[in-house]
């Protein structure tokens, strides 16, 4: 069976053409997969019984089952979609108190980028996920909605290095930005990376209006090596200069992701150092106070420690944002829900 959401609008069409359906037809069935949420070829009442049954014999709308679904107080809820080949991968809908709800999806099962303070990392890569699992996300984190509310924010936040599967990331990003898609346009999705120089100067080159969000953690390389090791290959500053690049290309303010982890990297003079990194670059700080995991030697940074690194940034005149943590009780860290539920 072919999973239909790995099809391009092209590649239906040309299905339906070479079983002598009208192309047209391809415009209904995407119709009723993102507009109307059908999950089921039968309830595609407005195509010819035929065709649906055509359908219905060469491909699959899902791939996945949901194996767990958690909420949480504060509005968060969190799937653990269990893949074809059995693989486990997570997703997150947050919602916060101005109307938005923003989903989280991931982009691989497990990571091969083995940041220090993170669980999805723990298990090492096994494989990438396809367009369709991208999108899958999406479509099955729409059904927790309730009526009114939309999708109103994507992160590629979750388990995974998303430049590492731009191939099958950008064309799941193309269905959740058009009309006819998702209709999320390209300004309200955020990618989110450990900073692959080669993977932002692609994305760049795309000019896709697509926010970036750089995971930086640390301010210089001896401290950065140890929580993201990506940057043993790279160091922080080909990793700016890409971020700049993606900066001069697009227009868009890229965001520095900055966990704080206590009695690590939350101290005055990391906030002092990360200050003077990014002093003059059109850049907005996200301050994400560490979620405790159990498996990992991390803790949570005291407020007032929080506070200060802030306010030392906004003294130097960078922009700064705190994340405050949602859906801790449903284990919303990336990985975490995975991990306790994981066979592995
Ligand atoms: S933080 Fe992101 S890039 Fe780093 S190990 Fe976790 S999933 Fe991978």
């Amino acid at each position: 069976m072919i999973h239909l959401l790995d099809q391009t609008p092209d590649q239906l069409q040309a299905w339906l053409a070479g079983h002598g359906v009208p192309g047209y037809r391809a415009r209904q069935v995407w119709q009723w997969v993102y507009a109307r949420g059908a999950d089921d070829f039968d309830q595609m009442t407005d195509l010819p019984g035929v065709v649906r049954q055509r359908l219905a014999a060469d491909f699959q709308i899902w791939s996945t089952r949901v194996a767990a679904h958690r909420k949480a107080d504060d509005g968060a809820e969190k799937l653990l979609l269990e893949l074809a080949d059995g693989q486990r991968i997570e997703c997150v809908l947050l919602r916060d108190d101005r109307g938005h709800c923003t989903i989280c999806v991931s982009t691989q099962v497990g990571c091969a980028m083995g940041c220090a303070f993170c669980a999805s990392g723990l298990d090492g890569l096994i494989r990438n996920l396809s367009t369709g699992e991208i999108l899958e996300q999406m479509l099955r984190l729409r059904q927790c909605l309730a009526d009114g509310e939309r999708i109103s924010h994507v992160v590629v936040m979750g388990m995974g290095e998303p430049l590492a599967n731009l191939d099958a990331l950008l064309p799941a990003l193309a269905m959740a930005s058009r009309p006819d898609g998702l209709g999320i346009g390209a300004r309200r999705i955020t990618i989110s990376t450990v900073g692959l120089p080669a993977g932002i100067r692609r994305l760049a080159g795309l000019n896709l209006q697509y926010h970036l969000a750089v995971s930086l953690h640390a301010a210089d390389d001896p401290l950065r090596d140890r929580l993201v090791p990506a940057n043993r290959k790279t160091g922080i500053a080909a990793v700016l200069a890409a971020a700049d690049e993606y900066f001069e290309q697009t227009g868009r303010r890229v965001t520095f992701e900055y966990v704080l982890l206590k009695d690590v990297n939350d101290g005055p003079a990391h906030a002092r150092a990360l200050a003077a990194l990014l002093r003059g670059r059109p850049a907005l700080v996200n301050l994400i106070p560490f979620n405790p995991v159990a498996e990992l030697p991390f803790r949570s940074p005291l407020s007032p420690d929080v506070m200060r690194f802030a306010e030392t940034l906004r003294e130097a005149g960078i922009a700064v944002k705190l994340r405050y943590r949602k859906g801790d009780e449903i284990d919303a860290a990336c990985g975490q829900l995975r991990r306790l539920t994981s066979p592995y």
